[in-house]
């Protein structure tokens, strides 16, 4: 089978099929010449496990799990920095909401008043909010060590991953049985299943085999990173303000990273960053949390988070495209759950072909 894409999606896709004998072999096929150009290297790598959607906690949860004890393939990057969040809110209703939250999911967690929260992220000092929960078990990720990971491991058991293959058409052989031939620039591969992995291009990649896009969003989000921070603890929790004026800060190098959540809808690949976003970051920080609205800003980037229109992922066959399986839409907390997300997709895909297709990627 041939996956399209080598971010988080089409990584952990072919981390998870590699592991389960007699799954399909693969092929995965990533346009770029290194891995983790797109959102899979340049996202916050906040480890946040109690999210906005009940499901998408599900898969956050799980993904969490692994990150914390990952197989040996992993072994020699530490993934997982267990420095747990502060997770705050606009008004008492909204903190005592995610602490019940919390609590049904059995997530292990302390209600923190604002005071008690500038105890441990003293930056807060000042801030505005009802104060919120604090989550031991939440950590930050080594985002590049998991993808070369996930990468590593597949190709361990046999997967081919190949660099700076761009997929530019998806033939349908036998419309029936759900044959393909998939192509690059340099060569073509048959397969009887091709998992569309593309992040914020999935569904340009997905129509090339002739599927409908599903309604997916690429939305754009700036993060900064401050110029240093005198007396920072590399190991203070990460800060996520929930609400109206939503933001989020992390320790990065001696400086924080930070982003005023800022969200557009944008065409695949459109990241330029616009110079008016620190602005408004800036005004979003000076009412919310006066003392990070004051630091000065060292490199900004922005990249796309892509959304489905219920915002949770989409694994999934396509329902008229035979063989066409998305991993698509993992919006804001794909790094956390990929590793989730790569077994639901294994899970779904051995179902249906099971280890039929041992032989199924050819190159011609
Ligand atoms: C600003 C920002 C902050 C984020 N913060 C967090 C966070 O703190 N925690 C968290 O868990 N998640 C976070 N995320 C979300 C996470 O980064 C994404 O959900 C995840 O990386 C998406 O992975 P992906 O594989 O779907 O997409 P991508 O990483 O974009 O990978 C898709 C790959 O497909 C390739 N491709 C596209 N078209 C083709 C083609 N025709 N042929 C071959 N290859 C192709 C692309 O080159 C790309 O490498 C953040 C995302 C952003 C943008």
């Amino acid at each position: 089978m041939v996956i399209v894409g080598g971010g988080f999606a089409g990584a952990a896709t072919a981390y998870a099929l590699s592991r389960r004998p007699g799954a399909p072999s693969v092929v995965l096929l990533e346009r770029e010449r290194g891995p983790g150009h797109h959102a899979s290297g340049r996202n916050a790598a906040l480890g946040r496990q109690l999210v906005d959607d009940e499901r998408v906690t599900d898969l956050t949860l799980r993904g969490a799990a692994f990150l914390r004890d990952p197989e040996p393939s992993f072994s020699d990057t530490r993934l997982w920095s267990p420095v747990g969040s502060l997770l705050l809110a606009d008004s008492e209703a909204d903190a005592r909401a995610l602490a019940g939250r919390a609590e049904n999911r059995s997530i292990a967690h302390e209600r923190v008043s604002m005071a008690e929260a500038a105890q441990r992220f003293p930056l807060l000092d000042g801030a505005a909010g009802a104060g919120g929960i604090y989550v031991p078990g939440d950590g930050v990720i080594d985002v590049h060590g998991l993808l070369m990971g996930y990468l590593r491991g597949a190709t361990r058991r046999g997967a081919s991953v190949e660099l700076g293959a761009e997929v530019s058409f998806i033939e349908r052989e036998n419309h029936g049985a759900g044959d393909f031939v998939v192509g690059t620039r340099r060569r073509s591969v048959r397969a009887r299943c091709v998992v569309v992995a593309g992040g914020a291009w999935t569904a340009r990649v997905a129509g090339l085999a002739g599927a409908r896009d599903p309604g997916l969003s690429p939305i754009r989000r700036h993060l900064l990173v401050t110029a240093p921070v005198p007396s920072i603890d590399p190991m203070a929790p990460f800060v996520w303000h929930l609400g109206a004026r939503e933001y989020y800060a992390r320790p990065e190098g001696a400086g924080l990273l930070l982003s005023g959540c800022d969200e557009a809808i944008t065409e695949p690949g459109a990241v330029s960053v616009v110079p008016s976003v620190v602005e408004r970051t800036a005004e979003t920080l000076a009412h919310a949390a006066p003392a990070l609205a004051e630091l000065g800003v060292a490199r900004i980037w922005a990249c796309q988070r892509t959304f489905t229109p219920d915002r949770r992922p989409l694994i999934d066959w396509d329902p008229e495209v035979p063989g066409l399986f998305w991993v698509a839409g993992l919006g804001g907390h794909g790094a956390t759950a990929s590793q989730a997300i790569g077994e639901d997709a294994a899970t779904a895909i051995c179902n249906r072909l099971g280890g039929r297709a041992a032989d199924d990627a050819r190159a011609e």
